[in-house]
């Protein structure tokens, strides 16, 4: 059993996007972060992301701002980002707190700026295999990570647990592709799907994205799979001084023996979600300079 890590892939990911951000003449890329609110886990990643924004030699900006913020007031400063030239990427960091509305704030953004891959046209790039989209970030970061592990996808049965919009769904259309590093049969699963361990016992390569934690035990899984536990669950753990303890979505610790190869819950899909982010970043630079 191999561990994939996701630490050290990504970071091979971020020296790569490094070597050619110092190739560029004139104005580094830019990534717009905007964060309402002050919910830790959001504070969390974006300090995650301005970090690897800095370490890769990118700008970035930070907009903070207050949970009173009107809808109207972030779609007119979502507006003033699509049009200034000097950002190439918006990152609204989700969730938002109510009654703010994702979906309309995530379409507000201009779609050669949307860096997360929401978009409706950058899902329907996504579903037409049309590459100038982007395309969401984990479900791009658990594609890299497969490739850079010497997993082959061509011809393999993968199975992914969670039909999302961020992960699911995007990681299944990724898989899928007709493109000779993809061309994967896959089988999505939901919360209706009947004999779930039947299907699951089926993959070559299982992507566990639902968001229960330790949901997928020994007996789901086929000895010599792949797993990828996409979950980032908070569990109470009073040993701990924070108070939780992070796990995935597969029970690593019977699941792991099985396994060919398994990515860890942390230290998996979870920089590969940042390194991806940065790189959709780079993707949207080249493409606003003719680059592309
Ligand atoms: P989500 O929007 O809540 O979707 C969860 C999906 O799982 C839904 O399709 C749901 O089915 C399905 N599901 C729920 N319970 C199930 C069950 N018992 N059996 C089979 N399917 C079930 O979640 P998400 O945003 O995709 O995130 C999933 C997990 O990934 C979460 O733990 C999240 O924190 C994590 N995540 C991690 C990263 C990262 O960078 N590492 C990024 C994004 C998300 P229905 O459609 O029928 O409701």
């Amino acid at each position: 059993m191999e561990i994939i890590d996701g630490n050290q892939i990504a970071a091979s990911v971020t020296a790569d996007l490094k070597a050619e951000v110092a190739r560029f003449t004139g104005r580094r890329p830019c990534i717009t972060l905007i964060r309402v609110g002050e919910d830790p886990a959001s504070v969390s990643y974006v300090r995650k992301k301005e970090k690897t924004a800095a370490e890769i030699g990118l700008e970035s900006r930070l907009i903070l701002l207050p949970v009173t913020i009107t809808q109207p007031e972030l779609c007119t400063l979502v507006d003033q980002l699509n049009t200034d030239d000097g950002v190439d990427g918006i990152l609204v960091q989700s969730p938002l707190p109510k009654p703010l509305s994702e979906v309309a704030v995530f379409r507000r953004i201009a779609a050669h700026k949307d860096v997360d891959g929401f978009h409706t046209l950058n899902l329907g790039k996504l579903a037409q295999e049309d590459d100038t989209g982007f395309v969401a970030c984990t479900p791009a970061g658990i594609i890299e990570m497969l490739q850079r592990s010497g997993v082959t996808l061509s011809g393999k049965h993968i199975v992914v647990l969670g039909r999302s919009l961020i992960v699911g769904k995007p990681a299944a259309l990724l898989a899928m592709q007709r493109k000779p590093w993809a061309n994967a049969t896959v089988t999505i699963c939901h919360s209706q799907t009947a004999n779930l361990p039947a299907l699951t016992r089926q993959a070559d390569i299982l992507i566990a994205a639902i968001g229960k934690p330790e949901f997928v035990t020994a007996d789901m899984v086929k000895p010599g799979a792949v797993v990828i536990d996409v979950g980032v669950n908070r569990v109470p753990d009073s040993s701990r001084k924070t108070g939780y303890r992070l796990t995935g979505d597969v029970h690593f610790a019977s699941v792991a023996p099985l396994c060919a190869k398994i990515s860890p819950v942390p230290g998996g899909v979870g920089p590969m979600t940042v390194a991806m982010l940065m790189k959709n970043t780079v993707k949207a630079y080249r493409q606003n300079h003719g680059l592309a």
